[in-house]
């Protein structure tokens, strides 16, 4: 079985790792409905509107209170 001639340096292998874990800004969509952002294929938070049609019902924080 091949082996690995030399034992790879702590830069290199620091390196591979952050490679891999690049963070990355969420796409964002835009409500068709309140035109706030908002996931995408995941129903509004805000209005709880989904492909133009209301979904949810979003409490109020006062509601919420109750
Ligand atoms: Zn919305």
């Amino acid at each position: 079985m091949a082996l690995p001639k030399r034992k790879h340096s702590k830069a290199r292998r620091d390196k591979r790792r952050s490679a891999n874990s690049k963070m990355y800004a969420s796409n964002l969509a835009v409500c068709s409905n309140c035109k706030k952002p908002r996931m995408p294929h995941k129903v509004c938070p805000f209005c709880g509107f989904y492909k133009g049609k209301p979904v949810l019902v979003i409490k109020t924080v006062e509601e919420k209170k109750k």
